[in-house]
């Protein structure tokens, strides 16, 4: 057996924007050990991104999917079962935080922008969770991973509501973990080192914090998002079957580091 090979298997992929998506990094890698998936684009605007990408992959299905809209979960999961009547690993990228949020003081969030970051960055795990669940339940049990940052833990300057966010969304990874466990369905979060996408593109000072890892992190550089993708891989096939409840850091040792 292949520990790495994800052959046969089918996937559902949320949160690519465009090639520098770490939701593609791993979708890439996944494609290249052997699944079939579906990727969901939000906005018209990405759709044609998403359907070039997804001409890379094995037969690819492409849906629209606002996370914060329950009747478009719907439709994306009714559309899996339809095409393959399965599904064995889930990867949720999605994530949002009002600008404005990422840029004043912390203390100022406002309810209702507290209130989008939550939904769309932890809850919608929790949401995707409980479609995917009944579908890889039917072939012996299945992966679901999700992507987060040592903000949840620690304070990066303007990262604010995101770092809140982040912590419900870990808390969720065990609490999922821990009730799916018992129908052989993982779940873990990849934390990822810094990597310039167009979500990074909005929290002021991103490149100052990119710095900091060259500077501090034991392996001195930041993360290139196809390590993200690998590490991604791991989780989602057999060679991570052990795993689940688990945050890995994917961040060049950076998270280990004091003064
Ligand atoms: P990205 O390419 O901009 O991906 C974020 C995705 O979330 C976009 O496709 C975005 O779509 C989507 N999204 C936002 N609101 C949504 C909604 N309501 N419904 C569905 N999708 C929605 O940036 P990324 O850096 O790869 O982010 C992926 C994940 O990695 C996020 O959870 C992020 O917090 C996490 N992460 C990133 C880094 C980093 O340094 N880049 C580090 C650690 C963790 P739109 O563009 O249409 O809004």
């Amino acid at each position: 057996m292949d520990a790495f090979s994800l052959s046969g298997n089918v996937g559902l992929v949320l949160g690519v924007a465009n090639k520098r998506s770490l939701a593609w990094a791993i979708a890439a890698a996944a494609g290249r050990a052997g699944a079939a998936q579906a990727l969901t684009f939000q906005s018209d605007r990405l759709e044609e991104n998403v359907r070039t990408l997804a001409a890379e992959l094995t037969d690819p299905l492409i849906l629209p999917c606002d996370v914060s809209d329950d009747a478009q979960i719907d439709a994306v999961f009714a559309a899996i079962e339809a095409r393959h009547g399965r599904l064995d690993f889930l990867v949720h990228g999605a994530a949002f935080a009002e600008r404005e949020d990422l840029a004043r003081p912390f203390v100022e969030t406002s309810r209702q922008g507290f209130l989008k970051a939550l939904d769309i960055s932890a809850y919608s795990l929790v949401a995707l969770a409980r479609r995917a669940a009944p579908l890889m339940e039917r072939n012996g049990g299945g992966s679901i991973l999700t992507l987060t940052y040592l903000g949840s833990d620690r304070v990066f300057t303007n990262y604010n509501v995101m770092g809140v966010a982040k912590a419900a969304l870990e808390a969720s990874v065990r609490y999922l973990a821990s009730e799916l466990g018992p129908k052989n369905i993982r779940v873990n979060a990849i934390s990822a080192g810094p990597v310039k996408t167009l979500a990074a593109s909005g929290i002021s000072g991103f490149s100052g914090i990119l710095q900091a890892y060259r500077e501090r992190a034991p392996l001195r550089r930041t993360v290139e998002g196809s390590e993200v993708g690998d590490a991604g891989l791991f989780l989602l096939s057999p060679a991570g079957r052990a795993i689940t409840a688990e945050v890995l850091m994917v961040d060049a040792g950076f998270h280990a580091m004091g003064v």
